[in-house]
């Protein structure tokens, strides 16, 4: 890692954490704030991001339903309960990760979120990975896997695998709202995929948080 990378490096530990808790709280503010596009204008709430900010392990899903535009915090309708669900049967707490969305604010009628607003909302995101800094990156359903991945493959082709980005490994995974859709739970269906990818995720979880590393990953 180059000299400038990252400044909080530099620091001591305790330096590092009051500067990280600082930069946080000023770039919570500034999202809350935001007018960057649009979607400011139809939006009840901004969705900054629930959990702990300090986890390794980052969730980021597409954009703010109606329900987390409502409440300002993400994943709380439907599709954010299957997912609490999801990840309590693999033995994660919520509370334990961070989770985000790539826009931050509702787009009207859950439509998918323009490659306009993605770009005006990538600072808010990219700021909080660099200050989360997080070990594994979990990438939810199409929009957040093209958005970060920077490709246009399919998530039936991306998911279950690890990819390696900026010193991270990432998965992307089904949508739970995809899932809503699709009930089936028989082998080769998108739920039973699904609770390979997470058990895995969790596995990977665990050797991080015993190591520190993701040096135990396989990508590709
Ligand atoms: N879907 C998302 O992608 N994000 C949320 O916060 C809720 C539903
Ligand atoms: N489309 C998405 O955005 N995500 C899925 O998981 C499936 C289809």
């Amino acid at each position: 890692m180059s000299e400038n990378e990252n400044i909080l490096l530099s620091l001591s530990p305790a330096e590092r954490e009051e500067m990280k808790k600082t930069l946080w709280r000023e770039t919570m503010k500034n999202t809350l704030q935001c007018r960057g596009c649009a979607l400011a204008e139809s939006r009840l709430k901004v969705v900054f991001g629930d959990g702990d900010p300090n986890s390794r392990l980052l969730f980021i899903g597409e954009g703010p339903g109606a329900d987390e535009d409502e409440q300002g915090i993400p994943f709380v309708g439907k599709a954010g309960q299957l997912l609490t669900q999801i990840l309590t049967a693999a033995g994660i707490d919520r509370r334990e990760v961070y989770i985000t969305n790539i826009v931050k604010c509702r787009p009207p009628g859950n439509r998918v979120p323009t490659p306009a607003e993605c770009v005006a909302c990538d600072r808010h995101l990219q700021t909080q990975i660099m200050l989360i800094n997080p070990a594994l990156i979990v990438l939810l359903g199409n929009t957040p896997a093209r958005w970060i991945l920077q490709t246009t493959e399919g998530i039936t082709k991306l998911r279950g695998r690890w990819f390696e980005w900026r010193g991270t490994a990432v998965m992307p995974m089904f949508h739970p709202s995809y899932l809503l859709r699709n009930a089936s739970s028989k082998e080769g269906s998108p739920k039973h995929l699904t609770w390979l990818d997470i058990q895995e995720v969790k596995k990977q979880w665990e050797a991080v948080k015993a190591t520190g590393s993701i040096s135990g990953i396989r990508f590709g």
